[in-house]
Order: structure tokens, then sequence, then C-alpha cells
């Protein structure tokens, strides 16, 4: 499959590794057609109607080359004739570009929306793809991505020269790389079959047989590849952390406030298990919002701590690093007073470090850090950054994963020296099934199903400005009661403000407006520093407000913070620094201004900043898209239910899944083109049983080199070695 395609193609091979990338024999059997025509399905130019998206294979009858009218460029005006004699319009804008495709004689297949120019029907600037002679007397044509230098046709041409030397057995053999017996045991068809069959299909069921095999290369190759990271990351020594008995964390239990959760209590019980082991832990914790994670994580470091090790908790903003040093301080009292007056025995002591510390007090956490001194550190990315030296660094806990990518959860594990720390990750975005078996598919997966009884439900309304402007006045009158019954409340907008148009985006926030809709014609979001004066001057005139985002210097944001902790302050008006594990159970009201801009799970995420006390919560998302938008029926959705897994199911459906997948692979052309996470749940959680014991029996792969070779083909050959160089 690596052979190259110039002995078989010819000059063709040029085109197609200019073109397409496509360089080797398996390169080009493996660019699947994007769709196919089916011939039983096509329509007579005389059946067509005005509106209706047509397909129809006729003939070049006449072009005309015209300038246009009303810009630059020309138009080729085309006539086009089908079997029957009847006649239709075509037009193509780009005419210079299309002329050496479409000129008279030439058949091919024309699909696009049917519609009316002068009174006669016509289509415009259709999708054409040219056909040969051989395309004629098969039941479908395969359309293939093509690019403006080569048709599909033309790519049709040499998959078929290619599948023909292959099935000749000629110079390039196809060696199914899928065992035998998984074959027979699943009914998948032979990879050679199975290629022709997607290139050349005589049948709606050949063509779905043949897809299914070649999914389940995909499958395998991504479940293999995990199964190997798997392995990679176990094989690797670590301090075991065992409990001890009668030390902090005992301690700290002793004096907790609450019973931990029969679900807290599960989780625990895995990690502490973890922990003593001679090898890394990778363990994914999932809970929704306010699951009460982050005294889950506070118990695993105490465990490290106990056994003589360092822990690090790595926050994904400031905010939320400072916030977190705050309240494990709290929650620990004086058995976080290592060294001061009046510490607990056993006590240990939390280093707060982060990238904007001031030179001395940056120097003094480093050396805690170093010198052991610090127990416990939290910080931001400046932490990986920094490259701060521990003296033992046992546990690294990755507080709200979906801001870390894989490369840097992959940097954290390369910092314990010579032993890897153990790693804890932990997120609030509930990870649907066939995302936890492939994104992070190297970890292992614990999952907190409720929350800590006493909880008071959230409503959430949607305040469609579209119908409804005069709700606009109440959201505030509702905001007033809040606080008037002694609570607080944060109003959220998309955006910082202008202080430069550079600096339209909080930095912190990455994802902001990501999946937002925005045509480009919409007025710009509302910003906090625009709507947080006229709240002052209107309609909140007289409470105390204050404003919070990510371009304010830290000690600034980190003062606004404690204030509103301190319930000196009644309103935030702030982005979605808030967005991410922010903690005030005396706040009820979340108003989230222009909530079309955000995505389904980071609405899900501040909505989770409310109903964590005992009072119940108001969620307000306000929006001025009208009824019946995509926009709209997110919002809908969120209002809909508080279930996060659901929500982030849905997400998962709404966002380019790509994307998903896209982020197991580094940079590199996708050696996945069929697997979908929506639609291949089940042959995914198949290939990863399979994967696992293939990897148990033959962990280097060197028994099956076609499995070798599919994991390259999936992550690329330079990941593949950095799995195998540590078995
Ligand atoms: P998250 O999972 O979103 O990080 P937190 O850890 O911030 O949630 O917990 C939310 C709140 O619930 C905190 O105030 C925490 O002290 C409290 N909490 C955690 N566990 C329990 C429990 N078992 N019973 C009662 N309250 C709890
Ligand atoms: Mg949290």
């Amino acid at each position: 499959m690596l052979s190259p395609l110039k002995p078989v193609l010819g000059k063709a091979a040029e085109l197609l590794a200019k073109q397409l990338e496509i360089h080797t024999v398996g390169d080009l059997v493996r660019h699947y057609p994007r769709r196919y025509v089916d011939r039983g399905k096509l329509t007579d130019i005389a059946g067509l109607e005005l509106g209706e998206h047509a397909t129809i294979i006729a003939l070049v009858e006449k072009t005309t080359m015209r300038d246009m009218r009303n810009r630059r460029g020309t138009m080729l005006q085309v006539v086009l004739r089908d079997e029957k004699g009847a006649t239709l319009d075509a037009t193509f804008f780009n005419g210079h570009k299309v002329k050496h495709f479409i000129h008279p004689g030439v058949r091919a297949v024309f699909s696009g929306k049917v519609g009316v120019f002068n009174k006669k029907l016509q289509l415009t600037h259709p999708q054409f793809d040219p056909l040969d002679e051989a395309d004629e007397i098969r039941p479908f044509i395969s359309v293939y991505p093509a690019t403006g230098k080569i048709t599909s046709q033309e790519i049709a041409r040499c998959v078929r020269q290619v599948l023909d030397v292959l099935d000749g057995g000629g110079r390039v053999e196809v060696t199914d790389p899928l065992p035998g017996s998984l074959r027979q045991r699943e009914g998948l068809a032979e990879l050679g079959r199975a290629l022709r069959r997607i290139h050349v299909p005589e049948s709606e069921a050949d063509y779905h047989a043949a897809r299914n095999r070649l999914v389940w290369d995909e499958a395998l190759g991504v479940q293999l590849a995990l199964a190997l990271r798997r392995q990679a990351a176990v094989s690797k020594p670590a301090a075991a952390c065992p409990p001890r008995r009668g030390a902090l964390l005992d301690a700290f239990d002793a004096r907790l406030p609450f019973a931990l959760t029969p679900g807290q209590q599960e989780v625990g019980a895995e990690i502490a298990a973890d922990l003593a082991l001679r090898h890394p832990m990778n363990r994914l914790v999932q809970g929704d919002v306010g699951a009460g994670k982050t005294v889950i994580a506070l118990r695993a470091m105490l465990q490290a701590v106990d056994a003589g090790r360092q822990a690090a908790m790595l926050a994904p903003t400031e905010t939320l690093a400072a916030q977190h040093a705050r309240s494990l301080r709290t929650m620990l009292g004086p058995l976080a007073q290592a060294g001061e007056l009046g510490a607990a025995e056993h006590a240990t002591s939390i280093t707060l470090l982060t990238g904007s510390l001031g030179a001395k007090a940056k120097r003094k956490a480093l050396l805690d850090a170093q010198s052991g001194e610090a127990g416990i550190v939290v910080g931001t990315h400046a932490l990986i950054q920094d490259r701060v030296g521990f003296a033992e660094l046992g546990l690294v806990v990755v507080d709200e994963q979906h801001r870390f990518g894989v490369e840097q959860r992959d940097a954290l594990r390369g910092r314990g020296g010579d032993l890897a720390p153990h790693m804890l990750v932990m997120t609030a975005t509930p990870i649907p099934r066939t995302v936890a078996m492939t994104v992070y598919g190297d970890l292992q997966i614990s999952s907190l199903r409720e929350l800590p009884e006493g909880r008071s439900p959230i409503s959430t309304t949607v305040v469609p400005l579209a119908e409804k402007p005069s709700w606009f006045a109440s959201i505030w009158r509702r905001v007033r009661e809040e606080v008037a019954a002694g609570h607080q409340a944060y109003v959220v907008c998309p955006r910082v403000g202008d202080v430069d148009p550079q600096d339209l985006i909080d930095t912190e926030d990455p994802d902001i407006g990501a999946d937002s809709d925005d045509g480009g014609a919409r007025r710009p979001p509302m910003a906090v520093l625009e709507v947080a004066p006229k709240l002052v001057e209107g309609p909140l005139e007289g409470l105390r407000i204050a404003i919070l985002h990510g371009k304010m210097p830290p000690d600034e944001k980190d003062a606004v913070m404690r204030a509103f902790e301190r319930h000196e302050l009644d309103v935030l008006v702030a982005t979605t620094v808030i967005e991410v594990g922010v903690d005030v159970p005396n706040a009820t009201a979340m108003v989230i201004l222009d909530a079309d801009r955000f995505g389904l799970s980071q609405l899900h995420q501040l909505r989770g900043r409310v109903g964590r006390g005992s009072a119940p919560g108001v969620c307000l998302l306000v929006t001025d898209m009208p009824a019946a938008t995509a926009a709209r029926e997110r919002l809908d959705a969120v209002a809909g239910t508080t279930d996060g897994f659901v929500l982030a199911q849905l997400d998962l459906e709404l966002r380019r899944e790509g994307d998903v997948l896209g982020s197991m692979q580094s940079g590199r052309r996708s050696g996945l083109r069929l697997l979908s996470l929506l639609k291949h749940a089940e042959i995914i959680a198949k290939a990863q049983v399979y994967a696992g014991d293939i990897v148990e029996q033959d962990p280097g792969l060197v028994r099956h080199p076609g499995l070798f070779a599919l994991v390259g083909e999936t992550v690329g050959d330079e990941e593949r070695a950095a799995y195998l160089d540590k078995v």
C-alpha cells in the first residue's frame, strides 16, 4: 500500500500528489468518494420543477462566454441536452475557470438548485462531474473530493486503474491487516474487496458492507493507538502513594463539615487504590458542575502528601487558581498552616504560583516547590511553562480538563523526573461515551452521577428580546429582587469591550464565540465595559456592582473576586472568566446577555455558578435571535434540561465532530475519514475490546505488521513510535 503511484499512473500521479497530497497506492485507495450518483434516481430535464435540488446527466450542446454585467469576470452560458432530447440552460460564474471542463460534446452529471431566468428554468452554477464511457454502464457514479485542476472522474479513472492492478495481484498487494478471526466474527468483508466496493459499488448493500468494513479499520486503528498509549503510560514507574492511617488525610476527613456522597466515596476509593500502585494513575473524573470534585481532588492530594510527595493542582485561569488556593486553605484550616503558629500535627502548606506573581513572590513560590516546603502547589499553565522544579512531585491534578489539550497533559506527565507523577484530570463537561472512548481513551474514567443533597433547583428561562423587548426591564427587576433577598447575581457578556479591537476577546477565554453562528452582519456582542456603566446608572442603580474580566491586572481580579465572595458586592458583570469553578453559594441569579453567542456546554457551565447554596437559582438566557432559528433551539435545549450528559451529547451532535476526533491527531493529514462518534458507537466499543486483547498478547505488534501499519496510518508514524519506544 505504500508503493508509489507513478509506475501505475504515470503523469496523473504528479497531479494527484500536487493537488491532493495523494502519494501512495494506499493514499489513493483511501481517498473515498464523497457521494454517489444513483443512476436510477436521476431526473429527466422534462420533469424538473422550480426550486428542487436536481441531479441530471446531460450533454453540453453549446457554450457562450459573456462578460458579467455588474462585476468583473466572465460567465459561461451553457445549453444542456439530455438523452430524451429536452434542453436546459445553465450558467457558470467563473467562466474562464470552467471552460476547460465544459465544452460541447462533454457529458457530465450536473447538480444544483433549479431556478428561473428569463422565464425559463435554469441551473445556476451547478456542481458538475464530467463522465467518461466507463461510467455509463455502472449503476452508481462515484463523486470524489476534487479540485479545480483535477476532476472527480479523472480521480475515479486513476482509482480504477490502481484497483485493477491490485486485483491482478501485480506489483502491489493488499494484505488485510485485520486478523481473520476478527473479520469472521464481525462478518467483515476482506480489505481488497471492501476497497473495490467503496469505489465502485454495484448496489447499495455493497456500498454499506464496504463502508462498514473500512470504518472498522479506523476504529481499530484508533483503539490500538490508545491501547499502546495506555501501555506506554503504565510501563513508566511512579512513586507509590499508599494511604497512611492517622495522618493528614484522616485528620482532614475528621473535620469535613459534610458527609461524602456515595459517589464521592466510590470515586475516592478508586483513586486511593490507583495512587498506591507503582505505575502512574491516569484517571479522569467527570461530574457535573457542583458535583463536588474539589474535595475529591484535595483528598487525593493529601494522600500524596501523606506518602511524602508533593501535589500540583492546575487551573485554567488565574482567577480560578487563586480561588482554589483560597478554598483549599479554608477547607484545610490549621492543616494547611505548616510552619505557622497553631499549625496542626501533620500539617502541610499550600503555595499559589501563577504567571503574574511579582518577581519576589514568584521566587519564593518556586523555592517552596523546589525545596519541598510546599506540599500542595496551585497554579495555572505557568506551572508548565516556567519549568518549575518540584522536590518530589507525586500527583498532578488538572481541573476543568476541557481547557487543556492532550499535549499539555503529556507535558505535565514529563514533570516527575525519573518517576512519572500520578495524574488526575477533572472535568465538569460530561463526556459522551464515544468521546470518552476516543479522545480520552488513554484515561480511566470515574463518574460522579449525583449532586450532594440539599441543592436547590435552577430554573432557566430564555428571554427572547426579538419577540418580547419589554422583558429586558424585567430582567433587572428580577436581579433587584434577588439582591433584596440578600443574594448576589452575575451578569455575563461575551465581550470585554473596546480597549482596542485586538482586545475584544478575553484572552483567558480561548473558546469564546467558537461555535456562535455569527453571520458577520450582526452588531458586536454585548461588552462588560459598556453594559456595566449602563446598569450602574440605570436599572441597577444603588447596588454594589463590579466588573471582572481577563484583561484586568491579576491582583485587581483577585480583589474583586474576594469582595464578591465576602458579599461586599451584589452584582458582578463579567466575561466567561467566571465560567469554570467559581464557587459563591450565595449567588442565585445568572443573567447571560447575548446567550446565543456561547456554546451549549459553556452555557451549562455558566449556569452552574448559581444554585450552589440552599436558595434556588435562576438563569436567564437573553437573546435577540428570532424564534425558530438554530441558535434559539440551542438555548431552548439548555433551558429544557439541567442534565449535563444530555447537553454534552447534543453539543457533540451540533459541533463538527471532525474537530473532536481531530484533536487526537496533531496537525497532520487525518487518517480518519469515515469514523463518526455519533454513528459508530457500537463499533468503537467493540474495537476497544479487540485492541486491548491484541496489545496485551502482542505488546509491540510484532506479530501483527498489518495492524502496526494501520496505527501509523491512523495517528502518524511519529506518535506510533512514541508509544512503542516505551515498551
Ligand atoms: P465542582 O464539582 O463543580 O468542582 P465543588 O467541588 O466546587 O464542585 O463543590 C460544590 C460545592 O459543594 C462546594 O461548596 C463544596 O464544598 C460542596 N460539597 C462538596 N461535596 C459535598 C457533600 N458531599 N455534601 C455537601 N456539600 C458538598
Ligand atoms: Mg470545580
